[in-house]
């Protein structure tokens, strides 16, 4: 029988059987996540630009974006509505909320830091820094730490949705009673193991999204040639 179980990421009560530090070792041998997006304000847009799509039409949606609009606060700001528009509308559903979204985030990066989002955040202490990129659309804790992570600005742990569901299948942290509760377990997890290594912290982040996206899916995780089967503290069920 296949090992390719439903399994959810429900809480898992067993302990990891070997260290974080291994299993992104072991992740580096199967994945080569792309280096990706390191500017503050191009990150907020990628969060921004599309809801539920695959990370190649939003690749192609921000590109899309940096060459009719430019990726300068003041240009988002004063972009013409029907480019906004025309772009958000191949983001997915709600493109008129998308749009405003869109040019919110230049109007805020000119209203906060005069459109030099990446020097401001680099001269506040980080719960500063944190705070101001919560004033963007869509970006709560997790999305603020990732990107004082990948823009080199501080070495915070973080981990999104993908990620998160694999540390708790292998039981480094359990599943809470919200989002933001077990992303804070994974955070703390992720900062005793990678120790303020921001290229470590960047590495396991994008490995474990790409093993999330992979093979460790929401609804039907691949197991049989996932290289960490035989530590995944999870239960697979026998199919009868
Ligand atoms: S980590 Fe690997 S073995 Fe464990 S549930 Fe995810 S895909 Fe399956």
């Amino acid at each position: 029988m296949g090992r390719t179980g439903n399994r959810s990421a429900a809480p898992n009560l067993e302990k990891p059987k070997c260290s974080l530090k291994t299993v992104v070792e072991r992740l580096a041998r199967v994945y080569a996540p792309s280096q990706g997006l390191t500017d503050p304000l191009a990150l907020i847009v990628w969060e921004n630009i599309g809801y539920l799509i695959d990370d190649g039409r939003r690749t192609a949606l921000l590109e899309e974006f940096r060459d009719r609009i430019g990726l300068e606060a003041a240009k988002i700001a004063t972009a013409p509505n029907a480019i906004l528009s025309d772009i958000a509308r191949r983001g997915g559903i709600n493109a008129l909320a998308r749009s405003e979204r869109l040019r919110r985030i230049g109007e805020i990066a000119v209203a906060e830091c005069e459109g030099d989002l990446s020097s401001h955040l680099r001269m506040l202490p980080v719960p500063k820094a944190r705070a101001l990129l919560k004033k963007f659309p869509a970006i709560g804790d997790p999305g603020a730490d990732k990107i004082l992570l990948l823009s080199g600005i501080a070495p915070l742990p973080t981990v999104d949705s993908n990620g998160l569901r694999t540390m708790v299948r292998l039981g480094y942290c359990l599943e809470e009673n919200s989002y933001g509760q077990t992303y804070k377990s994974a955070a703390a997890v992720l900062g005793l193991a990678g120790q303020s290594d921001s290229d470590w912290l960047a590495r396991a982040y994008g490995l474990l999204r790409e093993h999330g996206k992979a093979l460790c899916k929401r609804a039907a995780p691949v197991c049989e040639p996932c290289p960490l089967d035989h530590i995944c503290a999870h239960r697979i069920t026998p199919k009868l």
